[in-house]
Formats: C-alpha cells, structure tokens, sequence
C-alpha cells in the first residue's frame, strides 16, 4: 500500500510538472513516506527522517515531506513539535497537503493555472493522469484503512477506517493505467475481499474483477490482502472462472493456535483456514496460496507454537511472510498482553518456520523443473529479464531481445526456493 501511495504522488508531482533527481542534495522537494508496522519500520523511517535534517539546514528552501503510519490520521501538532525541519505532515493514502502546500509556494501568476491542475489532480484521485508513467504491474488500491481490530494491528488507528473507493473512479484509472503501459493490476485492500460492503451501490470484489476484466490490453489481475472470514465462495469462483486474474490468493493465518488467535482477536480457528485452503484448491488447480505468520504473540507456548508449525507443515502452502510479534503503540496487546515471548526465542521460532518453509518452497518449485510457464516480464535485474508467472513466481532469464511488458512461454531449467531460470520456449 505504501509503494502504491508513492507511485501515485510521484505520477501527480509529475503530471504537475516536478521532475524526479536521484540525488537529495540536488531535490527542491523530499517526501519521505514511513511504514510503522513494526518497530524496526519504525526506526528506520526515523533514522531517514534525521538524515535529511543537514540538507534542510543546506538548503533552506528545501521543502521535506513526511507521510505515512508515521504521521496517522489523528494530524501533526505533535510531530510539528517533534520535527521542526519538516515542512508539511500528510496521512496515509492523502497526498493533498503535499499539493496544496506547493500551490501556495508557487507565484501569483502562475497560481490559478496551478491551483487548476492541482484541483484536476485531488479530483482523480491522484490516479488518472494523462502524462502518467506506468510499470507494467501497477498497484491499484481499492479499499482504504480497516475497521478489523486485530489485537496487534497498528493499521487501523493508522490508516483509518475502512472505505472502499467507487468502482468508477477505479475503472477509470485502470483504464488510463493500462493505456499507459500496464499490462497488470494488483488491487490492493488491508481487507481486499470486504471490497464494496460499505458502499450502497452493492458492488462487489467479484463483480469488479469482472468488470476490470472487461479491459481489452489488460492481461493479469490479481489482488491482496485476503482474510479468512471474508474469503467467498463467489470470490473463489470468481477466480476459477475470469481467465485474466491469476491462480494466486494471499491469505494470511497469523497463527496455527486457537487460543493464540483468539488473542488476537482473527475470528477463525485453524480448522477453519485449513478447510479454506481445501476449498480453494479443490476449486482453483494448481493455484499458489500465500500466508502471513506472526511468532512469538504474547502467550505463544512452544505447543501453541507447534501447532502453527504443523499447520504450515500440512499445508505446504507456497509462501509464508515471517515477522516476528513486537507490540506497537495503542493497540490492544500492546496495552493489555504482556510481551512475554523473549527475543531469542522468537528468533529461533521465526528460523525454524523459515527453514521448513524454504525446504517447502524448493520442493514445490522443482515440479516447474521442464515445464513451459507464461511469463510477464516487469523488467531487468542486473543482464537478466525479470518477470512472474500466473502463480507470481519470480522468474529470470537471459535475452537479448526487449521483453520489457510481454507474456512469453519460458522453459524453465533450474529451480530454487525464491526463484526460477528458465530459456524463452
Ligand atoms: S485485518 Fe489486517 S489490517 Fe485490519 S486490523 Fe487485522 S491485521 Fe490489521
């Protein structure tokens, strides 16, 4: 989400004019964008922030941006206190100060043709514009903040409650977006799946895939992040049934335990999730499921953790996002739970799950050993062309020829746990 909330203030500074530098030393205009999620996120959105103090003192007509879960949504009069060498505070996901501030630096003649573009701009979005750059997988968020409480989550004192954007505003920067170059749409949404449930016109994630199907030059939809609860039959068949969104699902358990995900406040049981992951299978062949963990959650017991272990284990899903529990400010485990689970031994959990997790990975990439995949490459790493199957493996391959947006068949002729090599076919 916040790769997609800088890729889409960078395209609106650019539709008004602003040219990106490479260095610091060289911008009139920094932004930094923060992720809390963690302590350590946290941490280094700080050291970043501090490294940009001399090059205020430098250069005083520098204007430095902060934005993100750094900032909230609860305003800055605080963090104004915090960091005097910060010129402008946003929100997540709400570019518009940035730009209201720099419409009013700007001179007076110049003004109200500013003040027009930058008015054209906030209308759209931030998304639908006409001098846009687009990658080929763009990221298109469809849901704004959560109305969940997970009892260690952050997010939604952070992002806000949750709202989905109407579908006309998303079909139409989709369609700029992919007239512009994208050949894929990520939809984004901390509850992807509840697209829709809070708007009256009775939209739905299903329907929308549908009708984002519809555009002609679009190859690939996929969409994350899932929970459980919200997971549908409709949405799964949705995803059997519409050729162009991918055999793909990120669906995160958190943890293996009852009790443990009681705490957490999740709403599912382990049984629960194991039966989604059947029913997905059994409805999706050869689909590629993707999970988050959290070890070490207050109250975590070597059993409770052994059963997450064995869920994992069972489950052989195909990718698992690690973290390891650390209690963020306001949210409920962090103020009623205490963090009871020493570091050394979150540690040795989270190598644990990783190491079975990495055997797991490299078994089940093995059986693309020979096999022919349509891949859709999104650029060049080092000499090699990087791009991903429909089940988002990451695959390189070495060729002289521009494969920059093309789905090309590719042999594949080696395999490991986090990636593959293969020939054009
Ligand atoms: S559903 Fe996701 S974003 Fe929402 S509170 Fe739970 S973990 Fe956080």
């Amino acid at each position: 989400m916040n790769v997609a909330d800088s890729d889409r203030l960078s395209r609106a500074l650019g539709t008004l004019g602003l040219e990106e530098t490479k260095e610091a030393s060289q911008a009139g205009l920094i932004i930094l964008n923060t992720c809390v999620v963690r302590q350590s996120a946290e941490d280094r959105a700080l050291g970043r922030l501090n490294s940009l103090r001399p090059f205020k003192r430098d250069n005083p007509q520098l204007i430095i941006g902060l934005m993100g879960c750094l900032v909230g949504i609860k305003g800055n009069a605080a963090m104004e206190k915090r960091f005097p060498w910060v010129d402008i505070f946003a929100a997540p996901s709400d570019p518009e100060p940035f730009l209201r501030f720099l419409g009013n630096r700007i001179d007076m003649d110049a003004s109200e043709t500013w003040r027009k573009q930058v008015d054209d701009v906030l209308d759209a979005e931030f998304g639908v514009t006409t001098q846009a750059r687009h990658t080929v997988s763009e990221n298109l968020p469809i849901v704004l903040g959560c109305s969940h409480a997970c009892a260690y989550c952050v997010i939604p004192g952070r992002r806000g409650r949750e709202r989905s954007r109407e579908p006309q505003k998303i079909l139409e920067e989709a369609r700029v977006m992919v007239e512009h170059g994208a050949k894929e749409l990520v939809l984004l949404g901390q509850i992807v799946d509840r697209y829709g449930l809070d708007l009256e016109n009775g939209i739905h994630l299903t329907q929308l895939l549908a009708e984002l199907s519809e555009i002609e030059e679009l190859e690939r939809i996929r969409f994350l992040t899932s929970h459980p609860n919200w997971m549908t039959a409709e949405l799964i068949d949705g995803v059997a049934s519409l050729p162009k969104v991918m055999p793909h699902i990120e669906v995160p358990v958190q943890a293996g335990d009852d009790e443990i995900l009681l705490a957490m406040r999740r709403g599912y049981t382990n049984q629960n999730y194991r039966d989604l992951v059947a029913r997905i299978r059994s409805r999706i062949p050869g689909v590629s499921i993707g999970t988050d963990i959290i070890v070490g959650f207050p109250g975590e017991s070597e059993a409770a953790f052994e059963h997450t272990y064995q869920l994992l284990k069972d489950l052989r899903l195909d990718v698992a996002h690690l973290a390891r529990y650390s209690p963020r400010p306001n949210t409920y485990s962090a103020k009623f739970l205490p963090d009871d689970v020493p570091e050394e031994e979150k540690m040795r959990r989270f190598r644990v799950l990783e190491d079975l997790q990495k055997q797991v990975v490299g078994e089940i990439n093995q059986q693309y050993l020979g096999e022919v995949q349509p891949v859709l490459f999104e650029g060049k790493s080092k000499d090699r062309w990087r791009g991903r199957t429909p089940t988002n493996r990451l695959v390189f391959v070495e060729s002289d020829v521009v494969l920059l947006g093309q789905t090309r068949d590719v042999r594949i002729n080696w395999t490991g746990p986090w990636s593959l090599l293969g020939d054009l076919a």
